[in-house]
């Protein structure tokens, strides 16, 4: 037999093990040293009330013959995606059942969606970005293009005459920078791909946390955007579910290429190779979306955005430029005195104890900044954007 030769291309990620690492050296040196982290992007608070109950009920439901379920539809069951469907009509969003797919989570769907695709397309990727992207079309043997995303752009790569590509992904509100795209700007995504035959694989796993009027949560607030675009979003940062899992994508029926419906193809792959998600999860899914749910969920937000809000602040009074944080928990700030993402990292440990994330591991437009993450507790964020500001004036 042979290997996949394509996974020794794939770069080694070391980002989240060498800050582990380089945290774990300096608590040994240093056991006394409250350290804060506000690194990695998973979430602190539990599940809300509605989708626990959903939960157990399910969990009875399956221990009695009269309403145990084997396997589900690969694609989901109707009251989930019905409730998916309901989400997006309350945003003026039209979906149609069959193009909603259900799935544990949007990392799987990112990286399955490509089954659909030729080897040979060339794929964009902004840079800095969610390295999933990168690593999953490695693997597979594709050729990655990069758009840098640089200050000068707010962070938000848009498509000009020299953009060329078969596939493109956006991630907004992005994940390390925290930029938001509009849905002007969308709509310029949106016809560039029309004009080029190509797809935007749009990952929408931070929409809930757009509050900016103007910016998008969905990409198919833009007009013709079901004909090009493919949304993929998650349970996760919403909710919670990043333990739990549970995500969707959806596949528009209107995007058809060499005379084959990309919807339909999906719904090969999956029934073919997926299983479904969990019942039980599902059921906790469906609470997400219930009056109770959303009340509770919309709490948890603000105490996520508030911490961002803390941050921000901090930042604001020490002069510091940054972007992010206003619809999304992830604050990208330049480091201070020209520094290099990972000399920010040793010098804030060193003299705040506090832990954020190199901007470099995400790309090498995102040298010299640094991403904070606002899913950590409210006290400790407090803590720790106070002992930024103290920290970062010391260098004035
Ligand atoms: N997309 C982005 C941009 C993310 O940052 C993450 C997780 O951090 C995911 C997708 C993964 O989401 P899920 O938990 O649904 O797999």
């Amino acid at each position: 037999m042979h290997l996949n030769k394509h996974f020794s291309e794939v770069a080694e990620s070391y980002l989240f093990s060498d800050i582990a690492h380089k945290v774990a050296a300096y608590q040994a040196a240093h056991p006394e040293a409250d350290v804060i982290r506000l690194g990695i992007g998973d979430v602190t608070l539990p599940l809300a009330k509605p989708v626990i109950a959903a939960l157990h009920k399910a969990v009875d439901e399956m221990g009695d013959k009269a309403t145990f379920r084997g396997y589900g539809p690969e694609q989901g069951y109707d009251f989930l995606r019905q409730a998916i469907q309901n989400y997006y009509a309350g945003r003026g969003i039209d979906l149609k059942l069959e193009e909603i797919f259900v799935s544990d989570g949007a990392k799987s769907d990112l990286g399955n969606l490509l089954d659909l695709f030729d080897v040979n397309n060339t794929v964009l990727v902004p840079d800095p970005v969610y390295p999933v992207y990168v690593d999953d079309n490695v693997m597979a043997g594709r050729t990655v293009k990069y758009m840098a995303a640089t200050a000068e752009n707010d962070f938000l790569p848009m498509p000009d005459e020299n953009t060329d590509a078969d596939i493109v992904y956006l991630c907004s509100p992005n994940n390390p920078t925290g930029a938001a795209y509009t849905t002007a700007q969308l709509a310029q995504w949106v016809q560039w791909a029309k004009a080029h035959n190509a797809v935007i694989l749009y990952d929408a796993a931070y929409e809930c946390f757009v509050t900016e009027p103007g910016r998008a949560r969905s990409i198919y607030e833009v007009e013709g955007a079901k004909d090009v675009a493919v949304e993929v979003c998650s349970f996760s940062k919403i909710a919670g579910f990043t333990g739990t899992r549970c995500g969707y994508t959806i596949v528009p029926t209107n995007i058809v290429s060499d005379g084959m419906s990309l919807n339909k193809m999906w719904l090969r792959r999956q029934t073919t190779k997926f299983n479904g998600v969990p019942y039980i999860v599902q059921r906790g899914a469906e609470a997400v979306f219930t009056e109770e749910g959303m009340k509770e969920i919309q709490h948890n937000l603000d105490y996520y955005r508030n911490n961002a809000a803390v941050i921000a602040a901090a930042l604001d009074e020490a002069g510091v430029w940054y972007c992010g944080g206003k619809n999304s928990p992830y604050v990208w700030m330049r480091c201070p005195a020209g520094m290099k993402s990972w000399d920010f990292f040793d010098w804030l440990l060193e003299n705040a104890h506090v832990v954020g994330t190199p901007g470099s591991g995400f790309g090498p437009c995102g040298e010299g900044y640094f991403r904070l993450t606002a899913f950590g507790d409210a006290g400790k964020t407090k803590e720790a954007a106070e002992r930024l500001k103290k920290a970062l004036a010391t260098l004035k």
